[in-house]
Protein backbone atom coordinates (compact mmCIF):
# COMPACT_ATOMS: atom_id res chain seq x y z
CA UNK A 1 0.00 0.00 0.00
CA UNK A 2 1.31 3.17 -1.24
CA UNK A 3 1.62 6.73 1.74
CA UNK A 4 -0.48 8.28 -0.91
CA UNK A 5 -3.57 5.97 -0.12
CA UNK A 6 -3.37 6.17 3.56
CA UNK A 7 -3.57 9.81 3.52
CA UNK A 8 -6.36 10.12 1.44
CA UNK A 9 -8.40 7.17 3.18
CA UNK A 10 -7.45 9.22 6.51
CA UNK A 11 -8.80 12.47 4.99
CA UNK A 12 -12.31 10.17 4.02
CA UNK A 13 -12.82 8.86 7.20
CA UNK A 14 -15.39 10.56 9.55
CA UNK A 15 -17.13 9.63 12.16
CA UNK A 16 -20.29 8.46 10.57
CA UNK A 17 -18.46 6.27 8.38
CA UNK A 18 -18.47 3.65 11.34
CA UNK A 19 -20.29 0.90 11.38
CA UNK A 20 -22.07 -1.01 14.47
CA UNK A 21 -21.31 -4.53 15.22
CA UNK A 22 -24.90 -5.54 13.63
CA UNK A 23 -24.58 -3.52 10.58
CA UNK A 24 -21.19 -5.35 9.93
CA UNK A 25 -23.08 -8.79 10.24
CA UNK A 26 -25.61 -7.54 7.72
CA UNK A 27 -23.62 -6.18 5.20
CA UNK A 28 -21.55 -9.62 5.63
CA UNK A 29 -24.68 -11.74 5.11
CA UNK A 30 -25.94 -9.15 2.44
CA UNK A 31 -22.13 -8.94 0.58
CA UNK A 32 -22.36 -5.21 0.69
CA UNK A 33 -20.03 -2.45 1.38
CA UNK A 34 -20.02 1.45 2.42
CA UNK A 35 -18.62 3.76 0.68
CA UNK A 36 -15.68 6.17 2.64
CA UNK A 37 -16.66 9.09 1.01
CA UNK A 38 -20.12 9.72 0.81
CA UNK A 39 -21.68 6.91 3.11
CA UNK A 40 -23.77 5.24 0.64
CA UNK A 41 -23.98 0.93 0.71
CA UNK A 42 -23.58 -0.53 -2.32
CA UNK A 43 -24.50 -4.06 -3.19
CA UNK A 44 -22.46 -7.08 -4.89
CA UNK A 45 -19.64 -6.13 -2.86
CA UNK A 46 -17.14 -8.63 -1.33
CA UNK A 47 -16.89 -8.73 2.64
CA UNK A 48 -13.26 -8.03 1.90
CA UNK A 49 -13.15 -5.40 -0.61
CA UNK A 50 -11.19 -2.32 -0.83
CA UNK A 51 -11.29 0.71 -2.98
CA UNK A 52 -14.18 -0.42 -5.01
CA UNK A 53 -15.99 2.11 -7.17
CA UNK A 54 -18.94 4.03 -5.75
CA UNK A 55 -22.32 4.14 -7.89
CA UNK A 56 -23.15 7.35 -5.87
CA UNK A 57 -20.17 9.73 -5.90
CA UNK A 58 -18.39 7.79 -8.76
CA UNK A 59 -15.03 7.47 -6.21
CA UNK A 60 -13.10 4.22 -5.63
CA UNK A 61 -14.25 4.28 -2.01
CA UNK A 62 -16.10 1.73 -1.38
CA UNK A 63 -15.23 -1.19 1.11
CA UNK A 64 -16.76 -4.21 2.66
CA UNK A 65 -17.22 -5.01 6.69
CA UNK A 66 -14.11 -6.74 7.28
CA UNK A 67 -11.88 -3.84 6.01
CA UNK A 68 -14.01 -1.25 7.87
CA UNK A 69 -13.33 -3.98 11.50
CA UNK A 70 -9.42 -3.73 10.20
CA UNK A 71 -9.60 0.14 10.18
CA UNK A 72 -11.35 0.09 13.50
CA UNK A 73 -14.62 1.23 12.55
CA UNK A 74 -16.59 -1.05 14.01
CA UNK A 75 -18.51 -0.27 16.71
CA UNK A 76 -19.77 -2.28 19.27
CA UNK A 77 -22.84 -0.18 20.14
CA UNK A 78 -26.37 -0.45 17.84
CA UNK A 79 -26.35 3.66 18.51
CA UNK A 80 -22.55 4.73 17.85
ZN1 LIG B 1 -19.74 7.14 -2.66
Amino acid sequence: MSPGVKTKRAGWIKHADRISIDEYWQMDSAMEGKCLACGDIRSMCEPDARWYLCDSCEQYAVHGPHEFLMMDLVTEGADE
